[in-house]
């Protein structure tokens, strides 16, 4: 059900990238993602040219191979990933909003002829590297360092939980520096740039993520991103991430709560179906309720963005709103289906797990609070 029928308010062109990409997810990723998931494995290498193919890696982008689609519109296609899974849009997030989009917005123009075609064609893949071991939510204290020596730079410091990491062609990493923070783009390769996997996890398992180890790692004076200094750098890529966030949960809720629809209508107990019962027509009602509004948050901050109005504050709400009434979602959907629930047979739980990592990346759901809080009240509360 779609009882507001918030599509209804898409372009034809917005609507015509929707079933596209939904088609993708159907064919190509639902049958086999529970497989990957399980064995915690992604297989970028295979994807990332047909991502690339769709014009979905750096689509916002204008440009250099990029699509130059609007704000909506992207944000349609990260619903429509993330309803396959949280890891697939988690990948075109990093390649786009992050990786390109800094090198888009702040690189030199031969950082931008160099990377940003092959990356958008889904030929070469980027990692964007901002958190550490010790610096989550507060990355302006950033440990890593990057000094001068002659005109060449010299990096040491290691970076965590970086999604692509170990799989990259090439790293933006952010580095404190003499001037403040920068960012530069190092390749894969490059001698004291190391990277290790991150195991055990239980959430975005079907997607890469990795320890960057950067032990003296020398680079020429054209790698450092010569359009920006001081944290507004990597802020402004996280801006344009969580923008597809607030889309994306409302896809990842939206198959959980379709499987727990269709699940309703045909598990039967006590001689009837389970959907039959009012229980359980208030979760189904409390979802479509929940959906709805985060569907039509994820559109109003859309065209905000499209008309270049939306501010840091919108982005918050949106990204704090709709990844919670995801999750709710998935939460309430695993109980409609039972033990059934718990297994990878079907998406709840898979998506359930993986929206606990949304919650926490780009920015946890404490932080984006703190930013509605100084919003509301002008107080600033992170310290
Ligand atoms: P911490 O900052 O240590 O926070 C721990 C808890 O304390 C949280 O609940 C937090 O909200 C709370 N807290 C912290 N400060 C305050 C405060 N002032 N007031 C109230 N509460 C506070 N990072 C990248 O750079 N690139 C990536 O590609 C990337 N991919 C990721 C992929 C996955 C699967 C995950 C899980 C994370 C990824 N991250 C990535 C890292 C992510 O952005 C961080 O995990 C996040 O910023 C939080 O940092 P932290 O985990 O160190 O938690």
């Amino acid at each position: 059900m779609d009882v507001l029928r918030v599509d209804d308010r898409l372009s034809d062109e917005e609507r015509m990238i929707r079933d596209t990409v939904r088609a993708l997810v159907a064919e190509r990723i639902a049958p086999r993602v529970a497989g990957w998931f399980d064995a915690g494995t992604f297989p970028a290498r295979e994807l990332a040219p047909e991502l690339g193919k769709l014009g979905l890696l750096g689509m916002h982008l204008r440009g250099y191979g990029c699509a130059g689609m609007s704000a909506v519109a992207y944000g349609v296609a990260c619903r429509e990933l993330e309803a396959g899974d949280s890891g697939l849009r988690s990948f075109v997030s990093v390649q786009g909003s992050l990786a390109m989009s800094a090198i888009h917005k702040y690189g030199s123009e031969e950082q931008k002829a160099e990377w940003l075609p092959r990356m958008a064609a889904g030929e070469a893949i980027g990692c964007f590297g901002l958190t550490e071991p010790d610096r989550g939510s507060d990355p302006g204290d950033m440990l890593t360092r990057a000094r001068r020596d002659g005109s060449d730079w010299v990096l040491n410091g290691t970076k965590m939980w970086i999604t692509n990491g170990s799989i990259a062609d090439v790293a933006v990493v952010w580095a404190r520096t003499d001037e403040g923070i920068r960012g530069f783009v190092v390749p894969a390769g490059t001698p004291g740039f190391t990277t290790g996997d991150i195991h055990q996890k239980l959430s975005l398992r079907a997607s890469v993520t990795s320890e960057l180890v950067l032990e003296d790692v020398r680079l020429p004076a054209g790698a450092v991103l010569p359009g920006v200094t001081g944290l507004k750098g990597p802020l402004g890529c996280l801006s344009e991430a969580r923008y597809g966030i607030i889309w994306g949960a409302v896809g990842a809720g939206r198959s959980c709560y379709e499987t727990a629809v269709g699940y309703a209508k045909s598990r039967e107990q006590f001689g009837k179906p389970i959907g039959s019962f009012q229980l359980t027509q208030e979760k189904l009602a409390w979802m479509e309720i929940a959906l709805g509004q985060a569907g039509l948050v994820a559109l109003h901050i859309g065209r905000l963005k499209d008309a270049g109005e939306v501010t840091p504050q919108q982005i918050s709400f949106g990204k704090l709103a709709n990844v919670r009434a995801a999750l709710d979602v998935a939460r309430q959907a695993r109980t409609v289906l039972g033990a059934n629930g718990i297994t990878l047979e079907y998406p709840v739980i898979r998506h359930m797990n993986n929206l606990e990592s949304v919650l926490t990346y780009e920015g946890t759901q404490e932080i984006h609070t703190l930013v509605l809080g100084q919003a509301i009240t002008g107080l600033p509360a992170y310290r």
